[in-house]
């Protein structure tokens, strides 16, 4: 190790110039993928609504740099794992997560938070896009049942979701049987990992509002629920009762 001669230093020098080149052009290869999800099993799910549809409680911008970066990330890191350990696309995705313990050593950290990111990211696109009236269907009665009603179980969510330190999630849980929690989990892990049922959730990243809300997590919590959907929440409500509910 200590024996390099001057030429052995030169070619050492060119081989590390080398590779910091060959990092700084996969960085934007992967950057420029970041867009889509890149090529794989793996799929970014579009919007189901415009960028501008959330602007009551979500600004457009934010919008724009969530899904087509934050979320494309996830999937093109997946589909980047999927080239190392085709196996993960054979699985449905909660399946996978609930069984990390054998996904293989090498992928199984990208796995836990890339797959977690992306099943938390396409819920969320899906339970948002409504005008947040109030659920209708069996969900209001459950809601009635286990928090006492909807504003009960606002307060309860945002109080959970103020309270998470740094990164994470704040999820409604329903039971086969309909029951209903609230769970906070960090980073992008998720009850599914647990073999729950997600019926929705927020996400309390400072990437989703620190744009519009800077340090006020209280006041994005809020006005989220302005932009729910409980008609897709009913639908997953429906869902999770008659044990269809995936992701
Ligand atoms: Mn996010």
């Amino acid at each position: 190790m200590f024996n390099l001669t001057r030429r052995h230093m030169i070619a050492a020098t060119a081989g590390a110039l080398a590779t910091i080149t060959t990092t700084r052009i996969a960085t934007a290869q992967q950057q420029s993928a970041a867009t889509d999800g890149g090529e794989g099993p793996f799929k970014l799910p579009s919007l189901p609504y415009g960028y501008d549809v959330l602007e009551a409680a979500i600004d457009t911008d934010t919008m724009h740099l969530h899904h087509d970066k934050h979320h494309a990330a996830y999937v093109a890191n997946l589909n980047a794992a999927a080239k190392q350990s085709p196996q993960i696309a054979d699985h449905p995705m909660e399946h996978l997560l609930a069984n990390l313990d054998q996904v293989p050593d090498g992928v199984r950290t990208t796995v836990r938070n890339n797959l977690g990111g992306h099943v938390n990211h396409s819920m969320f696109w899906e339970i948002m896009g409504g005008t947040g009236t109030a659920p209708a269907g069996e969900a209001a009665a459950a809601i009635e049942r286990d928090f006492g009603g909807l504003d009960q179980l606002k307060t309860a969510f945002n109080t959970t979701g103020a309270k998470i330190f740094g990164s994470g999630w704040v999820f409604v849980t329903v039971t086969q049987e309909g029951k209903l929690g609230i769970e906070a989990r960090p980073n992008q892990d998720t009850p599914l990992m647990e073999g729950k049922r997600v019926l929705f959730g927020n996400d309390v990243w400072e990437h989703s509002y620190y744009l519009r809300y800077q340090n006020r997590r209280a006041d994005y919590l809020s006005a989220w629920w302005t932009v729910v959907n409980w008609t897709k929440i009913d639908e997953r409500y429906a869902a999770a009762r008659q044990g269809k509910l995936t992701i």
